[in-house]
Parts: C-alpha cells; sequence; structure tokens
C-alpha cells in the first residue's frame, strides 16, 4: 500500500487522518515492529515510531531489518518499500537487498548478527544508481552477492566462498537480463530475492526456500512509467 504523499500531516501508511489520544495506548510501529507507548495513531490504527517516521532510506532498512523478527525477505521488502522514504527506483534497493536476505535468513537459522546487518547496509550502499544499464550489472544482482559474502565471510583471498558470492551475483544478473525491460527497482528487487532466497537454501541445505511464498505481486505498476508491460510480476488486472 504505498500512497501518494500530497498530504504531508496524515498517515504516512495510508493517508487517513492521525489522531492524538488523551492517554497512552499500547502500540506496535507498522514499519519497525517496535512496541511503544503513544498518544497517537492514524484512524486505521496505524502507529510510526519516531525513528521510522523521520529517517532516510537507509536509517529505515537499518532500523527495520535489526528489529524484525520475519524469515520472510519478501514481507520485509514490502513493507521497507511502502516507506515514503524508498523511492520507486533508486539505489537504497542495492542497500536494501542484502540487508533483507541477511536478517531473514539470520532469524530463520536464529542466529540474527547485527554487525552483519550493517556490513551488508554498508556495503549496498556503495553500488551507485543507474549501474545496471551504464556498467553492465545491476545492484539488485550485486545485492544477492554481497549477501552470500557476509554470511561466508568471504574476501578476495577466500578461494570458495569467493566463487560463491560471484556465482550468486551471476545467476541473478542473468535472471535480471533475462526479464527484460527498462530498469524496475521494484522486479529487480524480486528477481534478487527469489535467486537469494535459492542461492542460500542450496548453499546451507536447508529448508528456506520451500517455506517462503515467491508468487507476491507488484504493488507499484502505476508508478512506473516505464513499467514493462510483459512484466510476470505485474497484478493481472486494471488499475494496478
Ligand atoms: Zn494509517
Ligand atoms: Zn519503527
Amino acid at each position: 500500500m504505498k500512497i501518494d504523499h500530497d498530504e504531508k500531516v496524515n498517515c504516512i501508511v495510508c493517508g487517513a487522518e492521525v489522531e492524538y489520544l488523551k492517554q497512552a495506548a499500547k502500540v506496535e510501529c507498522y514499519y519497525c515492529g517496535i512496541e511503544d507507548e503513544a498518544y497517537f495513531c492514524c484512524v486505521k490504527g496505524h502507529y510510526v515510531c519516531n525513528n521510522c517516521h523521520a529517517q532516510n532510506a537507509l536509517d529505515v532498512i537499518k532500523n527495520v531489518c535489526l528489529n524484525t523478527d520475519s524469515k520472510d525477505p519478501f514481507q520485509i521488502a514490502e513493507k521497507l518499500m511502502e516507506h515514503p522514504s524508498i523511492h520507486m527506483h533508486g539505489p537504497e534497493h542495492h542497500a536494501l537487498i542484502p540487508a533483507v536476505l541477511v536478517a531473514a535468513y539470520q532469524n530463520f537459522v536464529g542466529l540474527k548478527i547485527n554487525n552483519d546487518i550493517l556490513e551488508s547496509i554498508k556495503r549496498g550502499k556503495n553500488v551507485p544508481g543507474g549501474y545496471c544499464g551504464l556498467y553492465g550489472a545491476c545492484g539488485g544482482g550485486i545485492g544477492v552477492g554481497i549477501a552470500v559474502s557476509i554470511l561466508l565471510e568471504a574476501s578476495p583471498l577466500t578461494p570458495g566462498p569467493r566463487s560463491h558470492a560471484n556465482w550468486a551475483t551471476s545467476k541473478t544478473l542473468k535472471d535480471i537480463a533475462d526479464a527484460g525491460g527498462a530498469r524496475c527497482c521494484k522486479k529487480a528487487v524480486h528477481i534478487a530475492l527469489e535467486d537469494g532466497i535459492d542461492y542460500l537454501s542450496n548453499l546451507f541445505d536447508i529448508d528456506w526456500s520451500r517455506e517462503i511464498n515467491k508468487s507476491v505481486k507488484c504493488n507499484y505498476s502505476k508508478y512506473n512509467k516505464e513499467c514493462d508491460s510483459s512484466c510476470k510480476y505485474k497484478k493481472s488486472f486494471c488499475g494496478n
């Protein structure tokens, strides 16, 4: 549910009016899930914590990925992409992909390492916007390689892990190229998460991939001027 943000004072989740309460109520942040007590939420019940409300894209990715206990990368990514600081297109997606993959994977195996999530964001944000078309390597594909590199502690001097990081990137880049169309960061996120989940599940021989619903449809076609009419993630009915 991404809304047009013409109205700056209303709920940033749904655009409805924000109500102020006489007594603090127990609330949960829509984005990062942190439990809080607050004097306001929107008439539909959305509460957004101060961190998630004020932050820029990279801080939101950090806050949500550090706090979420979700094992589902699609669920985390969809929530992040709804946030107004994460644009239709932009290099924030290059950080989002490895952070979401590392956070969800570590939640699945039950070993969350905050520094790995911070490192994912640090590396992902170094990949500039437009890299797909200008350098021939979409930041979404590189994001999967970053996730694999971090989880395997790869470096230029570790033969096996270095190969895995490059295989993961190259498989994802091939799928992004095969999918065609003009650049679409939402499509790249979808492909990268699918490939990342599969790669990591095979690598670590876990059931993660089988437990994740990957048939998530895109909510962003209407925001994308260059939306590819044959995109397989596009919803089939009109108006989206
Ligand atoms: Zn709302
Ligand atoms: Zn929050």
